[in-house]
């Protein structure tokens, strides 16, 4: 029998509606309950609310896996969510893609288990303590499904949340393919599981208005949206990320991709710097790509967030001149897409200029959400023109 476990506060609507996360302030936990296990969560009332997992001494406390009271949650109902999973993949990707998330963590049912291939290589990243409980089974269930060659886990969660390769061996890159692009993906050292294939459709999106451009790319890592605009026709490419070993992949992936990185340009540096230089200056750029990492990681840094995120569009959009773009993207589930329009709009105001929205988009289509949980969707994507 599965212990239960009780909601204090009246959210159980929310949960039938879909949402995963109960937190601990909104919980009275059965003492000795361990990471991973399978609890039942009842309303006030005692009624049945979701089966899911625990982690009592996590502020994110349960993750439903089930509101159905007939479904249990074990191997077979992890086999059957990252089978259905794979098979949503399958019927929406091209073919022309060899990097792709096949499981989307809370987002495809599957709590704590973001699992992406590169190739024949799948790269796990589990999350909290549950998903440490869990990586045995995760890892079988991957390799049951997938049969990659190589299977890297990380966890930040864990004291150095270093990849370790947990099946087979993994040698240097994996190269992948995009749309015609390819990258090469270092798994165990690289961020997130090696690449950010979230942006995958947004990079189309960027290729299709560089033609003839003179393009920035701020936030690079190894220079995905870089490449999408010099296959798109951009005269000049300026590729720049804190991280001098990013660069250095980007600078790699224009030869990869048969483009000459000599008449393109590749600076690692601060892009708050730079932009601060560029908007104080003569528009050097036409299109300019801001892609920053999250700078909300909890709810209590999101008003700090907002203004770096006002910063930096606010002085992008003083880098560009009339008949400009920029393409903004956030990346903080805690900064929703009313928020993030409000802050381009405020950025605008602040500049005087009127933008106009071209596209809003969010995260690639192997990056699913549901209905019930806007959190899982985190990714904000907005082309803009610039008056
Ligand atoms: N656009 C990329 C993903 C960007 S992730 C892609 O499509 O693959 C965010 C990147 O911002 C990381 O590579 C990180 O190294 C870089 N970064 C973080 N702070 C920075 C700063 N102040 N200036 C420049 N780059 C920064």
């Amino acid at each position: 029998m599965a212990a239960t476990i009780r909601l204090t506060q009246g959210i159980e609507a929310s949960i039938r509606n879909g949402h995963p996360w109960v937190f601990a302030d909104a919980l009275k936990l059965a003492p000795g309950l361990k990471d991973g296990e399978v609890v039942e969560l009842q309303d006030r009332g005692g009624a049945f609310v979701a089966r899911g997992t625990v982690e009592p001494r996590s502020p994110l406390a349960f993750r439903a896996w089930t509101t159905d009271p007939r479904e249990a949650v074990d191997d077979a109902l992890l086999r059957k969510r990252l089978a259905a999973a794979i098979a949503l993949r399958r019927e929406l990707l091209r073919p022309d893609v060899t990097g792709w998330r096949a499981c989307h963590g809370e987002n495809d049912q599957v709590p704590g288990l973001q699992c992406d291939l590169y190739g024949d290589v799948a790269s796990l990243r589990t999350d909290g303590a549950m998903g440490v409980a869990w990586e045995e089974r995760f890892v079988a269930a991957v390799a049951e499904q997938l049969a990659p060659r190589a299977i890297v886990v990380r966890n930040p969660h864990q004291a150095d949340g270093e990849a370790r390769v947990v099946r087979g061996r993994v040698d240097g890159e994996v190269e992948i393919a995009e749309h015609g692009r390819r990258f090469l993906v270092d798994v165990r050292h690289g961020q997130k599981t090696g690449f950010f294939l979230d942006q995958r459709e947004n990079r189309d999106r960027v290729a299709t208005i560089a033609r003839g451009r003179r393009v920035l790319n701020l936030f690079s890592y190894t220079g995905g949206f870089s490449v999408a605009a010099a296959q798109g026709g951009a005269t000049r490419v300026t590729t720049i990320d804190l991280a001098a070993p990013a660069v250095d992949a980007a600078r790699r992936h224009f030869t990869l991709n048969g483009l000459d990185p000599a008449a393109h340009e590749f600076l690692a540096a601060d892009a708050f710097d730079v932009l601060a230089d560029l908007a104080a200056a003569p528009p050097r750029h036409d299109l300019i790509v801001l892609d920053p990492p999250s700078f909300a990681h909890a709810k209590k840094m999101v008003p700090r967030a907002v203004k770096a995120y006002e910063k930096l569009n606010e002085l992008a959009l003083r880098a560009l001149p009339p008949g400009g773009w920029l393409a903004t993207a956030s990346c903080s589930s805690h900064v929703r897409e009313s928020d993030f329009l409000a802050i381009v709009a405020t950025a605008a105001a602040r500049v005087g200029r009127a933008v106009t929205i071209a596209a809003i988009a969010g995260a690639a289509p192997d990056h699913p959400a549901r209905p019930g949980f806007p959190e899982g969707r985190y990714l904000k994507f907005v082309l803009l023109r610039v008056a």
